[in-house]
């Protein structure tokens, strides 16, 4: 490709793809014989179609014309002023659709297509991924069916309506809470009947190579900002924060930093309301188990259940999480921390006042945990601003 692209890098990254699913004793592939064998072919798929030079420009062809990339590392100067420390921000926000999902599902997309896919299914628990997945199927001129939850369907109607003018079938589930766990459940069954489908999994969880392939996808968040900000103040910053739902925004931007000791990587939960009942902070108060596919950490009942997670942040409310936080925690490289829902509608008021930049609820709490964190240190950090937040504007924020 020509110097154009010159300053877009995606991956690999190496540690990424050595591993064979597992980080440390978390992640590997826990489903049904049939999954397996299609995991398997999916997983060694991946591995060969990365290393192919035409997939590598077809990918970054779409990542700069069609997505927007390199998104702008944004000196926050009104905020930094306030907050007492150097804050940047990662401008996720700007990518079309309107947050980091579009960098998987494009990535994802490419991948079905030289499968030959005859069709492309997600999972939506608010419907961000399920849109960012809509939008890529009509791209690429793929039929796509959307599994959601029939409460969130309900809840969430306006994304409903743009995946269905986007071309794709939403399917709703009345089991169980009828939420984004069921909607995986669904997916999940469909796909195990369907052999031609191409499941394009929306976070870094889910059985290997699920965590192994968003996380590549997404590490262009961090490659494009480590490098920015060595341009930008010729040195590195001391903390990264990112907000955790599944861990795939925060994975993108940490795996650029992780081989920098020296900088802090830590990651905000969402707190909820901060009692082991009622939050979606999976790393803070949850235990390690076997959960849809994966072994990491989920929230769970006194038997071990899994138990449904709670939080202002539709995008942060998932029991589960990432095989490779899970890894980062325990091997302490990474620190999590809750933010409760009113500490996140606080930052979302404050950056929107301040620098004119409306985040999403799930970025605020990346943007109050970055406030706790620095408040008066001087400190050099970037915020990763994993999305936009007009679709947040009618919460009682
Ligand atoms: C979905 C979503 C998240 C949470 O998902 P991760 O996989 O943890 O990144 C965060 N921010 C926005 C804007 C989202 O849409």
């Amino acid at each position: 490709m020509s110097n154009l692209y010159s300053n877009i890098t995606v991956g690999p990254l190496e540690e990424m793809l050595e591993t064979e699913g597992t980080y440390g004793n978390f992640g590997g592939s826990y489903v049904p014989e049939v999954l397996a064998e299609k995991l398997k072919f999916l997983a060694d798929f991946f591995d060969k179609e990365v290393q192919k030079q035409d997939f590598k420009d077809e990918l970054i062809r779409d990542l700069i014309t069609y997505v927007g990339r390199p998104s702008p590392l944004f000196k926050a100067e009104n905020l930094s002023r306030e907050i007492g420390a150097t804050l940047y921000l990662k401008r996720e926000d700007l990518n079309h659709t309107g947050a980091h999902k579009i960098n998987n599902a494009i990535g994802q997309i490419l991948l079905a297509k030289r499968m030959g896919a005859k069709e492309i299914i997600a999972e939506t628990g608010a419907g961000q991924h399920g849109v960012a997945t809509a939008t890529a199927a009509a791209l690429y001129g793929i039929p796509c069916k959307i599994f959601m939850g029939a409460i969130d369907a309900e809840r969430q109607a306006l994304n409903v309506k743009r995946m269905e003018l986007l071309g794709a079938k939403v399917v709703t589930t009345t089991a169980g809470r009828a939420t984004l766990k069921d909607a995986v459940d669904a997916a999940l069954g469909y796909y195990i009947e369907h052999p031609d489908v191409f499941y394009l999994l929306g976070s870094q969880v889910g059985p290997h190579p699920y965590p192994k392939i968003v996380g590549y996808f997404q590490s262009v968040i961090g490659a494009e900002a480590r490098q920015q900000i060595l341009n930008a103040e010729g040195r590195l910053p001391e903390v990264v924060i990112a907000c955790i739902g599944g861990g795939s925004n925060a994975i993108g931007m940490f795996s650029a930093f992780i081989p920098d000791k020296e900088v802090r990587l830590i990651g905000a939960e969402g707190g909820g309301k901060n009692t082991p009942q009622h939050t979606a902070a999976t790393l803070s108060y949850g235990k390690p188990a076997v959960f849809q596919g994966t072994y990491s950490y989920c929230l769970v009942d006194d038997q071990g259940n899994p138990i449904a997670s709670e939080s202002i942040a539709a995008g942060l409310d998932y029991p589960g999480i990432s095989p490779q936080h899970a890894f980062l925690k325990d091997t302490q490289r990474a620190q999590y921390e809750p933010i409760t829902d009113e500490e996140a509608k606080s930052a979302y008021k404050l950056l929107t006042r301040l620098e004119g930049i409306q985040p999403a609820i799930e970025s605020s709490h990346a943007v109050a945990l970055a406030i706790k964190k620095l408040k008066g240190t001087g400190k050099l950090a970037i915020i990763n601003l994993s999305g936009r937040g007009d679709k947040d504007v009618s919460r009682e924020i």
